[in-house]
């Protein structure tokens, strides 16, 4: 793809980034105020909050459709009375992430690649999100904990990729993430710089000159690995921060969640595809959903995957077509349907 253009001169009024972290909407007779939804039952909301609260950035929540309890964006951060339902299918740690984890805070579970957990934090809490069971706190990377992950990594030549995730690890200060780069791009074996990341969708003012400076300056080649799971996501101003990425070197790729009542739908993933595409973003995981307890609710079943992915197929260009992803977690890879 050449460099996009930016036609419109960007209308992103200067609000940082940190007082919208700071200012997130939390309380769920708010969220149904501001979109009137009147004839929800707040109560079982309210329930339905405990263990993983309710948190959406005001920028997200200004694509939210008013009065529709339906919306495909609603969906994805509105707590539901059937997230407290357990099932013998679901577990705690769907993906035994534990056991692959060498030092804490890093993950090294396929060939040449190691993701490290960066952030606990998200600006927002997706409800089918696979880590709401996860103990960030115990994760949380102090100076000796840093020390270690850059030995592990130092002392095998075989990794050539770093991947910062989370939580969201662009939750971090770009101080912090510009010294941590420059750390890693000391190590001569590693190439890449992977930064897994729902940020730029959920608030676009996190594109700030400080990140597309420490991105730029390092040797290492970054990829950004974004998570938008429908058109509706990317407005305007979204449009403008991806581009701004793109315009800096940074490659954009897309995973999404294969989710029930939200994109299972051939069309609808379509539309998400090729307005990806037109901010400089090509497709990469739509995942099945791992078996997580309290999100079997968004769950599609594998005979109506292989459909939606036999439709799109039919629909897009091979490129706009994104691996349709299941981890299996004893697989030496993500394994696709
Ligand atoms: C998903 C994942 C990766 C990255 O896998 P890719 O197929 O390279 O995108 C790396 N480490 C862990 C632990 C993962 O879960
Ligand atoms: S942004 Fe990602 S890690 Fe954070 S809550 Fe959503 S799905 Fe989970």
């Amino acid at each position: 793809m050449n460099a996009i253009s930016l036609q419109v001169p960007s209308p992103i009024a200067p609000i940082l980034w940190n007082s919208v972290l700071a200012d997130l909407v939390t309380n769920p007779d708010e969220l149904c105020d501001l979109l009137a939804l009147g004839e929800l039952d707040r109560e079982s909301i309210r329930k339905s909050c405990e263990g993983f609260p309710l948190r959406v950035p005001r920028p997200y929540l200004s694509r939210i459709k008013v009065a529709d309890p339906q919306d495909p964006l609603l969906l994805q951060i509105l707590p539901r009375t059937e997230e407290l339902i357990t099932t013998d299918a679901a577990q705690l740690d769907p993906l035994q992430e534990k056991q692959f984890s060498p030092v804490p805070g890093l993950l090294h579970k396929y060939h040449g690649r190691v993701l490290v957990v960066l952030s606990g934090s998200c600006a927002i809490h997706c409800r089918y999100c696979f880590r709401r069971h996860f103990p960030y706190e115990d994760a949380r990377i102090g100076k000796t904990q840093w020390q270690a992950i850059l030995e592990y990594i130092e002392a095998d030549d075989t990794i050539t990729e770093v991947i910062f995730s989370g939580g969201d690890p662009l939750n971090s200060t770009d101080a912090s993430l510009a010294a941590k780069t420059s750390d890693l791009a000391e190590i001569a074996h590693l190439k890449r710089l992977r930064i897994h990341t729902r940020q730029p969708v959920m608030i676009p003012q996190r594109v700030n000159t400080q990140l597309l400076n420490w991105t730029s300056e390092t040797r290492l080649d970054v990829v950004m690995v974004l998570h938008s799971n429908h058109a509706q996501e990317i407005d305007h101003h979204v449009e403008v921060a991806l581009i701004k990425l793109r315009n800096n070197g940074i490659t954009l790729l897309n995973q999404s969640v294969l989710l029930k009542g939200i994109n299972d739908d051939a069309q609808v993933l379509a539309e998400l595809n090729e307005r990806l595409f037109e901010c400089g973003v090509l497709p990469y995981y739509l995942h099945m959903l791992d078996p997580v307890q309290g999100a079997m609710h968004f769950s599609v079943s594998r005979q109506r995957a292989m459909q939606i992915k036999a439709d799109l197929q039919a629909l897009l260009p091979g490129y706009l077509v994104p691996r349709f992803a299941v981890e299996e977690p004893h697989a030496p890879n993500k394994t696709t349907l």
